[in-house]
């Protein structure tokens, strides 16, 4: 007799409170032999899916990811949706913690494959963190917090996924961060990287932007956006900004003296806007190098203008009105509508590399690109398409107006010392 397959299928539970509660219950129950896996998994692209499909969309890619989930699940495994791109799932009863890993790798298998929807798909970057009962936490609290520790430095380190640590483990690499950030800025060793914006209608290169580089050799290695996160932590993002501002100021006197004449961007994290003295603080610096503000851009990223509005807009309107150019950086991946962005002095869009470099490939962010291209236009604003790696995709930036492009296409950041010769090289 055939007996039908069963499919396994993890039990869904539809608030956080009754996934604890059962999570609670399963583990006064455990002896000394016991183990179990919490897992928090975390998807790094939902903005894109939450901005760009419709919210019916994302909803109908929700409901794919929950039920591929528990197509993998076993059906004592718990799973609950606490927000759009959060997750909890429990897993009890292991034989050996090691099916934990197991079935992570599982999970990762069906998530990371495209979901459809109707003419759309979209690929997420599912991240999990693993706790284990009872090594890290008896309590689902100390569980889920162990968890999304391992969750957040996996983030950090770019992996797919990351057991908890014993201990602080995660607390001990900040740490070494923090203490590694504050001895390269007391030794002025951060340098700066340029990356050419290449105007699409003459074809040369008409500004860089300004990258924050960790100093060779120096463990443990940061990339720019880790360099950025540990300097807010630590209170260090005034000293990092003047610390760029001021090598950037130096090294383009520098190209000067060759007879280059290079308009800088430099990015500005949102969280300074807030200090009133911020313009004067600028100027000051740019006097010492004898720069005039007209030759310095500021980028400031989309997705972090949220959160005051009001007092954006005034400190952006202060940063305009002494003469610096202004930018929105990674445009498309926060939720700001053009209708908010009026309010803000700014001259370009720089268009996020997410959807440039598909662009070729889907018509969906082809599709986004051409938009957000026809949109900055009609309110007066240049448009800078990121992360272009080929060329194919410059032609059709090209063919939808697209005015500058960044990208390895042309060019990777570079040092000052470098720029002059790879100018020459280009131009020729
Ligand atoms: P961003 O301002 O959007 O910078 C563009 C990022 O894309 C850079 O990464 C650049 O190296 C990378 N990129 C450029 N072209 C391509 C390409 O064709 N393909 C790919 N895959 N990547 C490309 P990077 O240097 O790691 O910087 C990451 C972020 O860190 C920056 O994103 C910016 O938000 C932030 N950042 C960098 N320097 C500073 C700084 O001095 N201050 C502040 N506040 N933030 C900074
Ligand atoms: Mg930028
Ligand atoms: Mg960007």
């Amino acid at each position: 007799m055939n007996a039908l397959p069963t499919i396994p299928s993890g039990q869904l539970l539809t608030d956080c409170a009754s996934f604890i509660d059962a999570v609670s219950r399963e583990l006064q129950q455990a002896d000394p032999t016991y183990t179990a896996a919490l897992l928090v998994l975390r998807l790094e692209r939902t903005d894109r899916i939450g901005a760009l499909l419709h919210e019916a969309g994302a909803l109908a890619i929700g409901q794919q990811l929950l039920q591929r989930a528990r197509s993998v699940l076993r059906d004592s495994d718990l799973l609950v949706a606490v927000d759009v791109d959060e997750y909890w799932i429990f897993l009890p009863r292991l034989r050996v913690a090691a099916l934990a890993t197991l079935a992570v790798n599982r999970l990762l298998g069906v998530l990371q494959a495209q979901f459809n929807n109707d003419a759309n798909s979209t690929t997420i970057a599912p991240r999990i963190g693993i706790a284990l009962a009872p090594l890290h936490g008896r309590e689902p609290a100390r569980l889920l917090r162990a968890a999304d520790q391992a969750q957040l430095a996996a983030r950090s380190a770019n992996l797919t996924h990351a057991l908890a640590g014993i201990g602080d483990n995660t607390l001990a690499l900040r740490d070494a961060r923090d203490a590694a950030l504050r001895g390269v800025m007391s030794d002025n060793a951060l340098t700066v990287a340029y990356q050419p914006k290449v105007d699409l209608r003459s074809g040369r290169v008409g500004s860089v932007e300004a990258l924050v580089r960790w100093p060779l050799g120096v463990q443990p290695t940061m990339s720019a956006t880790l360099i950025i996160e540990t300097a807010e932590r630590c209170g260090l993002l005034d000293a990092v900004t003047q610390h760029v501002l001021h090598t950037v100021l130096r090294e383009r006197n520098g190209w000067r003296q060759q007879g280059i004449e290079m308009p800088v961007w430099v990015n500005l994290s949102v969280r300074l806007l807030s200090q009133p003295h911020l313009p004067q603080l600028l100027l000051q610096i740019l006097q010492i190098w004898q720069t005039p503000p007209e030759a310095i851009g500021f980028e400031i990223t989309e997705s972090e203008l949220a959160r005051d509005l009001e007092q954006t807009a005034a400190a952006l309107i202060a940063l305009r009105a002494v003469g610096f150019h202004l930018s929105i950086d990674d445009f498309g991946t926060g939720y700001a509508s053009m209708a908010y962005l009026r309010r803000f002095p700014i001259s370009e869009l720089k268009i996020d590399r997410m959807f440039v470099q598909d662009m070729t490939r889907s018509p969906h962010d082809h599709q986004i690109v051409s938009s957000i291209i026809s949109l900055a236009h009609s309110f007066g604003l240049a448009t800078v398409a990121e992360g272009a790696e080929e060329l194919v995709t410059v032609e059709q930036l090209r063919a939808l107006g697209c005015d500058f492009v960044q990208g390895y296409v042309f060019a990777e950041p570079m040092s000052a010392a470098d720029l002059p010769g790879w100018l020459a090289h280009f131009n020729a």
